[in-house]
C-alpha cells in the first residue's frame, strides 16, 4: 500500500454527499434551447463557425479554437443555430459572454464519428491533437485545456487523476467512478500513453468506498495504481493531492511539471477515453444537483448549453426554499443570480440551498489575531496578513506574500471566529491585480506601438530630406565648373553686403573702412590737385579768419597768422609735388586745422632740420621750403642790406676792371650797379623788420620772396621737362621754352652776378 503525506492546514466541515448519491447518474434530457459559450475554458474563447439559421448535427463543431491556449466547443445535439451573440454566462460577476444558441430539433443526429482504433499506434502529437479537436478541458473546474496540459516535454515521474472530489455536496466524480470506471481506466491508459509517466495514480478520499472499489478492479493489472487517503478538506486541490500522494511540494508560482508530475480529473479522462475511443468530442458532462430547495437530488448527465433552469425544473426546485443558488460546492462556488446561464464544461454541481444549509452569514467582526486563519490554510499562507493587505489595497505586499498561490479554498473564512470574508477579499485582489498587469501590458503594447510609429515618421522624413538633397545636388552639377565660382563670387558677395549693411549700421566701422580703404586705395587721378584744392580752401579760410581776428582786435592774431603761414607753406610744397609728381603730403587733405583752429607749427620742422633728398630736385625744393618756412633763418632787412652792399661791392669792383682792362661789357657792369644801389635804396626806404616777426617775414617788401617763387617754379618746370624727355613726350619742346623762360626770369629777378 502506498504511502500518503500530510499537507498542512485544512478542515472538516459537513460532506453533505449522500443526499446525491442514492440513484445512478441520469440524463438531464433536451432543453428547448441550448446556451453554448465559446468560452467555457482558461484561455482565447472560440471562434464561431457557423451562422444563424445553419442546421447543425451533434458534435459538429461551430467554434474553432483560436489560440494555442484554447478549444473548440460543439454542437451537443442536432438542431439550428438560432442565436450568435451575447448572454450571460456562469461567472461570479453574472457578466456577459459571446455565446451560440442552438435549437435542439429532437432527432439528435450525429455527425459522423468513429474512434481513433489503437491509440498506442498513434504519435503523440496525433493524440494531442486528437484531444485538442474533442474540445476537452480541465472537468474538475479549473477548465485548463487538457490537450495543453498534456503537451509537456519534460519527464513526467507521476500522472496523477484526481478522484478526491473533496469539497462537500458534489458527488459527481464519485458517480463517474462508481459506474464508469473501465472508461475512466481507458482514458487513463490514453494518458499514461502521452506522458509516459513512471507511476500513474488514482487519488481517492476514503469518503468514495464504493468509487475506491471499482476503480480497483478497473485499475487492476494495468500498472495504475489507486490510492486512498483520508478526507479531508481541500486533498484534492492540485499542489495538495500532489503534496499528499507524493511528498513533492510544487514551488510558488511553479507547474506541477516542475516537480514532474502530470495530474488530470477523473472527468476528463472519461472525456479523453470517449474522444479517443469513440470519436465523440465533449459535448456533456456529470453535474450533481443537490441541496434541501430540489426534490429529486442526483447526479445528471447533462448536455453542455443545458440551462440551469431547466435542471431546476427538472430536478423538482422549491423556488421558495432557495436561499441561495450555487453553481459548484459551497467552499468553492460562487452564487448565480440567474438560473438562464448554461451548464458549461466545468460544471460540477448546482447547489440549490436553503436557509438552513447556507445561514445568512454573521456580520463580520474585527480581527481578533486568532491566527485560526493561517492553522486552516494549506497553502501555508498567513491570510490575516493577506487581509490586512487587501483592505488596504496594497498590492506589492500582498504578490509578496504569495496571494496567487491561494487555492480560495475558503477554509480560512470557515474558521474565521469573526466571520470576515476572507476568501472573497482574495478574490477581489487577485482581480485587480490582474486588470493592472493587463492595463499595463496594453499600456506598453501602445507604448511600443506609438514609439515604432515616431521612429517611423523619423526615418520617412528624413528619407524625404535626403531625397530632396540628391535632386538640388543633381539640378546643380551641369554647371559645377564655372557654377561653383559664381557661387563663391555670389557668396562673396552676399559676404560684402552682409559687411557693408553692418558696416552702416554702424558709423565707426563705416568710419575705419572708409580710412582703411583711402590708405590702401591708389591716389586716384588729380588727387594731387584735389588736396591742393584744398589746401587752397583752407587757406582762404585762415585768411578770413585773419582778417576778422584782425578786425576785431585780440591777442590771437598772431596764432591765426602762424595758421596762415603754415598752410600757405603747405600750400607751397602740395603744389611743387604736384609738379613733381609727388603724392601730397599725408596732412594735405587735413581739415583739422582750418575747422577747429589755427593750425600750429610742424614742431620736427622747426626744430631738427630735415634729411636732405637725394634727388636734386627735391633736395632743391626742400631747400627752398626750409627757407620759406625759416629753417634757413629769417632774412632781416639789414641782413638783406648788408648782402646788396656785398653784392654792389662787387659788382663796382668788376665794373673798375672791365674799365681799366678796356671790356666791351663795361656798361652792363655799369648798370648792374646802378640796379644794385637802387635795390638797397629801396630797402633802406623800407620799414625795419626784426627777424622772427612771422608777419614782416611774409611781406612783399622782402627781397627774396619773388625770387625764391621764381626758383621753385623753375626747379619743377626742370623736373617736368626732365620727365619729358625721358619719356620722349611731345610736351618737351613747350617744356624747354617754359623752363628758358624761368630762367630768364630768374636772371632779370636776381642781381647781376657782378653787382
Ligand atoms: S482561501 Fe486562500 S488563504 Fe484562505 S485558507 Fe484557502 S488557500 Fe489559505
Ligand atoms: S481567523 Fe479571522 S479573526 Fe482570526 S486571525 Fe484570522 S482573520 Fe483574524
Amino acid at each position: 500500500m502506498r504511502k500518503t503525506f500530510s499537507i498542512p492546514g485544512g478542515i472538516h466541515p459537513p460532506e453533505n454527499k449522500l443526499q446525491s448519491l442514492g440513484r445512478k447518474i441520469r440524463s438531464a434530457g433536451l432543453p428547448p434551447r441550448l446556451v453554448l459559450p465559446l468560452a467555457q475554458h482558461i484561455g482565447a474563447p472560440a471562434e464561431p463557425v457557423v451562422a444563424v439559421g445553419d442546421r447543425v448535427l451533434k458534435g459538429q463543431l461551430i467554434g474553432r479554437a483560436s489560440g494555442f491556449v484554447s478549444v473548440p466547443c460543439h454542437a451537443p445535439t442536432s438542431g439550428e443555430v438560432v442565436a450568435i451573440g451575447k448572454h450571460r454566462v456562469p461567472h461570479p460577476s453574472a457578466m456577459e459572454a459571446a455565446c451560440i444558441t442552438l435549437a435542439p430539433d429532437g432527432l439528435d443526429e450525429w455527425i459522423p464519428h468513429a474512434g481513433a482504433g489503437d491509440y498506442r499506434q498513434l504519435d503523440k502529437s496525433t493524440l494531442l491533437q486528437l484531444i485538442r479537436d474533442a474540445g476537452i478541458a480541465g472537468m474538475g473546474g479549473a477548465g485548463f485545456p487538457t490537450a495543453v496540459k498534456l503537451a509537456t516535454d519534460k519527464p513526467i515521474e507521476y500522472l496523477i487523476i484526481n478522484g478526491t472530489e473533496c469539497e462537500p455536496y458534489i458527488t459527481a466524480d464519485d458517480a463517474l467512478m462508481r459506474e464508469r470506471a473501465d472508461d475512466i481506466v481507458q482514458g487513463v491508459a490514453i494518458l499514461r500513453h502521452l506522458v509516459a509517466p513512471a507511476n500513474t495514480l488514482i487519488g481517492i478520499e476514503d469518503n468514495k468506498p464504493q468509487a475506491l472499489d471499482a476503480m480497483t478492479r478497473a485499475a487492476a493489472g494495468s500498472g495504475i495504481e489507486v490510492v486512498t487517503f483520508p478526507t479531508r478538506y481541500p486533498s484534492g486541490g492540485e499542489r495538495q493531492l500532489i503534496q499528499i500522494l507524493t511528498g513533492k511540494e510544487v514551488p510558488s508560482g511553479g507547474l506541477p511539471a516542475a516537480v514532474g508530475v502530470v495530474m488530470q480529473n477523473v472527468g476528463t479522462a472519461y472525456a479523453v477515453y470517449r474522444a479517443i475511443g469513440h470519436g465523440e468530442p465533449l459535448l456533456s458532462r456529470i453535474t450533481t444537483v443537490t441541496g434541501d430547495a430540489v426534490a429529486d437530488r442526483g447526479n445528471f448527465e447533462v448536455l453542455l448549453g443545458t440551462p440551469v433552469q431547466h435542471l431546476m425544473t427538472l430536478c423538482g426546485l422549491r423556488a421558495s426554499a432557495v436561499a441561495r443558488l450555487i453553481m459548484g460546492g459551497p467552499m468553492m462556488g460562487f452564487t448565480l443570480e440567474s438560473a438562464e446561464v448554461p451548464i458549461v464544461k466545468t460544471t460540477n454541481c448546482l447547489l440549490a440551498a436553503s436557509r438552513r444549509e447556507v445561514p445568512a452569514p454573521a456580520p463580520p467582526q474585527a480581527c481578533i489575531r486568532c491566527g485560526m486563519c493561517a492553522q486552516a490554510c494549506p497553502a501555508s499562507l498567513l491570510p490575516q496578513q493577506l487581509y490586512w493587505f487587501a483592505q488596504g489595497k496594497e498590492y506589492d505586499k500582498l504578490e509578496q506574500h504569495h496571494l496567487f498561490d491561494c487555492i480560495e479554498c475558503g477554509c480560512c473564512s470557515y474558521v474565521c471566529p469573526s466571520n470576515i470574508p476572507l476568501v472573497q477579499y482574495y478574490r477581489a485582489s487577485k482581480a485587480t491585480i490582474t486588470t493592472m498587469k493587463r492595463d499595463a501590458v496594453k499600456s506598453e503594447h501602445a507604448r511600443e506601438r506609438f514609439e515604432a510609429r515616431q521612429q517611423r515618421i523619423e526615418r520617412e522624413q528624413a528619407e524625404k530630406e535626403a531625397r530632396r538633397k540628391a535632386r538640388s545636388s543633381k539640378a546643380g552639377a551641369p554647371n559645377q565648373g564655372s557654377g561653383s565660382t559664381d557661387k563663391a563670387a555670389a557668396v562673396e558677395a552676399a559676404v560684402a553686403r552682409a559687411a557693408a549693411k553692418k558696416a552702416a549700421a554702424d558709423p565707426a566701422a563705416d568710419a575705419i573702412a572708409r580710412a582703411q580703404s583711402a590708405r590702401q586705395s591708389p591716389p586716384p587721378a588729380g588727387g594731387s590737385q584735389t588736396a591742393i584744392a584744398k589746401l587752397e580752401q583752407r587757406l582762404a579760410a585762415a585768411e578770413a579768419k585773419l582778417q576778422l581776428v584782425r578786425d576785431q582786435g585780440g591777442d590771437k592774431v598772431e596764432a591765426f597768422a602762424n595758421s596762415v603761414k603754415v598752410l600757405q607753406d603747405k600750400l607751397t610744397a602740395a603744389r611743387a609735388q604736384a609738379v613733381a609728381g609727388a603724392p601730397p603730403a599725408a596732412d594735405a587733405g587735413q581739415e583739422t586745422a582750418g575747422r577747429n583752429g589755427p593750425a600750429q607749427p610742424d614742431g620736427a620742422n622747426a626744430e631738427t632740420p630735415a634729411p636732405e633728398p637725394r634727388d636734386p630736385a627735391q633736395a632743391a625744393i626742400a631747400r627752398a621750403q626750409a627757407a620759406r618756412s625759416g629753417n634757413a633763418g629769417p632774412v632781416s632787412a639789414a641782413q638783406q642790406a648788408e648782402r646788396l652792399r656785398q653784392r654792389l661791392d662787387k659788382a663796382r669792383e668788376r665794373y673798375d676792371q672791365a674799365r681799366s682792362s678796356g671790356n666791351d661789357q663795361v656798361e652792363a657792369f655799369a648798370a648792374a650797379v646802378s640796379k644794385l644801389e637802387q635795390q638797397l635804396q629801396r630797402l633802406a626806404a623800407a620799414p625795419t623788420v626784426e627777424p622772427g616777426d612771422a608777419a614782416a617775414t611774409n611781406t612783399p617788401a622782402t627781397v627774396e620772396q619773388p625770387i625764391a617763387q621764381l626758383e621753385q617754379r623753375l626747379l619743377a618746370a626742370r623736373t617736368i621737362l626732365a620727365r619729358a624727355i625721358a619719356e620722349d613726350s611731345p610736351e618737351r619742346a613747350a617744356c624747354q621754352l617754359a623752363v628758358d623762360s624761368l630762367e630768364r626770369e630768374l636772371q632779370e629777378a636776381r642781381p647781376h652776378p657782378d653787382g
